[in-house]
């Protein structure tokens, strides 16, 4: 059985206050809980305080982005041993929004992701169509191009600790949810693509989230989804009540 993971992106939102007080809620409510793994991924101007705050509680800090250089003259990156300081365990990486306004390529995604597992970090490798390419029907084709792209070169056994998130662009903040068949679809399409990529125990390992105005009304039908290992957060993870139900859903499902 694949444990449910729900991780919270919260883009670039709340200064570190406002990060702190939403941190401190959810801990009041979760701190204990280990039914599925629950991530936050907060500004990196808030990674150390909302650090301070999940520290002693089965809550763990992700970041959004991750440099795949070791450090130096790369102004504006941030480093692996930057975020291990602070005791993050999950990057997001590849997010369609690094992908659109930053052009980072399924290349330098693929490096960020290497070294991201061969620093113990655990890559959340996000990928999905636009609503173009979705109306081409051309779905299949792009994501297979991205995991091809950003999986090169990542052993079989890593499939454990990376996460894949399925989120379409067109679903993205958007309030339009891709039906419960409509995600399962692609993320069976997934599944079996790792199988193929890295062989079936890869496959029945890897969780793979599905992102895109998931919200707590749609949620518990998404998680119900056989391929569907849990959720990446938007819009909904900014409040601690909707955050909550959806990892009240997760629970559940
Ligand atoms: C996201 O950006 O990863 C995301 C899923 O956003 P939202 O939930 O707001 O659609």
């Amino acid at each position: 059985m694949r444990k449910k993971i729900i991780a919270g992106n919260w883009k670039m939102n709340k200064t570190v206050e406002e990060a702190v007080e939403l941190a401190e809620e959810l801990k009041r409510c979760y701190a204990e809980q280990t039914a599925i793994d629950m991530v936050l991924c907060p500004p990196f101007t808030a990674l150390k305080s909302v650090s301070d705050v999940v520290s002693e509680s089965q809550i763990r800090l992700g970041s959004q982005n991750m440099s795949s250089e070791d450090g130096g003259a790369y102004t504006g990156e941030i480093a692996h041993g930057m975020l291990k300081e602070l005791f993050v365990r999950y990057v997001i990486l590849g997010h369609s929004e690094r992908r659109e306004y930053f052009a980072e390529s399924d290349a330098l995604i693929n490096q960020k992701v290497l070294k991201a597992l061969e620093k113990q970090l655990r890559p959340i490798l996000c990928v999905g169509e636009t609503l173009e390419q979705r109306e081409a029907g051309t779905t299949e084709q792009v994501v297979e191009q991205q995991l091809r792209g950003g999986l090169q070169g990542v052993d079989p056994m890593a499939f454990t600790e990376l996460v894949i998130a399925y989120e379409p662009v067109w679903a993205i903040g958007t309030g339009m949810t891709a039906s419960a068949e409509q995600a399962q679809e692609v993320h069976a399409f997934i599944r079996g693509l790792v199988r193929e990529l890295a062989g079936t125990e890869a496959a029945n390992a890897v969780r793979i989230q599905y992102g895109g105005s998931m919200k707590p009304a749609n949620a518990a039908e998404l998680l119900a989804q056989p391929d569907i290992d849990g959720g990446l957060i938007g819009g909904a993870a900014l409040d601690a009540s909707s955050f909550g139900a959806l990892i009240d859903a997760a629970t559940e499902a």
